[in-house]
């Protein structure tokens, strides 16, 4: 007797035009536009809605956009304090309020464990059930998995290591030094909370993004958002792999609006060092990039206030706000330490830093490219009738942002009805024939 395959038998809970993955502020714009098209969908969500939020980010983390840019379709901060920035119980607040007002039609506690396609439509198998749809819009969040470089392997064992996802709050930490790798938003607020812990940080340095949390007395996101400078879109730029992989600004969000930057760090004591780039019999070895690096992001950031101080003056801004200024360069040591010594107990954690990555373990339709990310064109990916969204760079510069859900799911909705009714009219031609 011959035995068949094993095939992932689920009870078909319904069939519905669209399937959209994961109730964070995403799927929940998508929802929103797809309901006002009376397009049939379901929001299928593993945890609860803004669950992101809930489990995967530190105790102390305030979002670094202020209050007045956390918006989606038809939805707004409507509080007593604009310029302020949210805490994580705050966006959860906010992101549940949306879901319940558009009553969005979420499935929680509904974990998605394949996509396939299945004869022009797609099966989306659950842990409680199956669905078959048209269109899969794909929501799932562009960072679920921290990135830790392959060379975490050669850490002597004596020290712990922590994503941003693992680190809570500087509770978790043995006394002692903390190597902190990765000079990002994250990167530098965990360097200063942790520092200010009263453990000595040492913060590696790569590629970063340099702003002021104020410029000219007004927030640089007002100055971005009002210049146009976040709806720059994908098919603008000239390389959109490399505008893709830029990291995030180095801003926090604070109640008394401060900038955070790598001179703040050194002020306070931070030590910085270049790029972790090997770690060989227990030593840590750092690149002598360091200077070229922060070179390199204070020429960005003169670039982007030069851009900035051309809008001002252009839109008659200038007028209303103080004189252009300048930021002193970021200060290094004439000669950062190349090495540390990791056993010698100088360093007692260490903080990979080093970004996030989306999970596409389920995702089994040929869409992936040979570094497992979704090939698509503004969201619209390389397989029928599937979309993505909240990546970074997915259609603008804003797209992994709050505010940029609503330009990305709206537009990526339009391209979905129109998939739906070329679906439609190929149906009834057949049905005709
Ligand atoms: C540390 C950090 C700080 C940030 N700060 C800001 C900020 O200040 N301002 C700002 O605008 N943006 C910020 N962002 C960026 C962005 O807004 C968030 O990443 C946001 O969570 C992305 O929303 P999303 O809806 O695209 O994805 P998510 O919020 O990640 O939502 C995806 C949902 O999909 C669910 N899911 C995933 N896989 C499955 C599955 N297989 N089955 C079912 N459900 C699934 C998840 O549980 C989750 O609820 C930050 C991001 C990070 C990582």
């Amino acid at each position: 007797m011959t035995q068949s395959a094993p095939r992932e038998e689920r009870p078909v809970v319904g069939t519905v035009d669209a399937v959209v993955i994961g109730a964070g502020h995403s799927g929940l714009a998508t929802s929103r536009y797809l309901t006002k098209r009376s397009i049939e969908h379901v929001i299928l969500e593993r945890g609860e809605v803004a669950n992101s939020w809930r489990r995967e980010r530190w105790d102390s983390l305030q979002l670094l956009t202020p209050n007045w840019q956390s918006r989606l379709p038809g939805y707004s901060y409507q509080g007593s304090d604009p310029d302020g920035f949210m805490t994580m119980p705050e966006v959860v607040e906010f992101i549940d309020a949306y879901a319940e007002i558009i009553a969005a039609p979420v499935r929680t506690g509904t974990t998605v464990t394949s996509v396939r396609p299945d004869d022009q439509k797609y099966r989306v198998i659950t842990d409680r059930g199956e669905w078959r749809c048209r269109v899969v819009v794909i929501a799932s969040g562009g960072f679920n998995i921290p990135l830790v470089p392959a060379i975490n392997q050669a850490v002597p064992s004596s020290i712990a290591g922590f994503t941003p996802q693992q680190y809570r709050n500087s509770s978790q930490l043995e006394d002692g030094g903390v190597l902190v790798v990765g000079a990002s938003a994250t990167g530098l607020q965990l360097a200063n909370e942790i520092h200010n812990s009263g453990r000595p940080v040492t913060l590696a340095v790569g590629e970063h993004i340099r702003m002021p949390r104020i410029y000219r007395g007004l927030d640089i996101q007002w100055w971005l958002d009002a210049a146009g400078i976040l709806d720059e879109r994908f098919d603008e730029v000239d390389d959109i792999v490399r505008a893709r992989r830029i990291p995030s600004p180095q801003l926090v969000g604070t109640p008394e609006r401060s900038t955070l930057d790598l001179n703040v760090l050194t002020n306070i004591g931070v030590k910085l060092v270049g790029r972790l780039v090997g770690i060989n019999n227990g030593k840590a070895q750092f690149s002598g990039s360091l200077l070229n690096h922060c070179k390199m992001a204070d020429l960005k950031l003169h670039r982007l206030l030069d851009t900035i101080d051309e809008w001002a003056d252009e839109s008659g801004k200038s007028d209303d706000v103080d004189p252009p200024e300048r930021f002193a360069p970021t200060r290094v040591e004439d000669s950062p330490r190349l090495g540390l010594d990791l056993e010698s107990g100088q360093v007692r954690s260490i903080v990979w830093a080093t970004g996030f990555r989306p999970d596409y373990s389920w995702l089994h339709v040929p869409v992936l490219d040979h570094k497992g990310q979704i090939r698509h064109s503004g969201g619209v990916a390389d397989a029928p009738g599937m979309y993505v969204l909240g990546l970074t760079f997915l259609r603008r510069r804003k797209s992994s942002f709050i505010h940029g859900a609503e330009d990305d799911a709206r537009d990526l909705t339009d391209h979905l009805a129109g998939y739906l009714d070329s679906c439609a009219r190929r149906g009834a031609v057949s049905a005709e024939a």
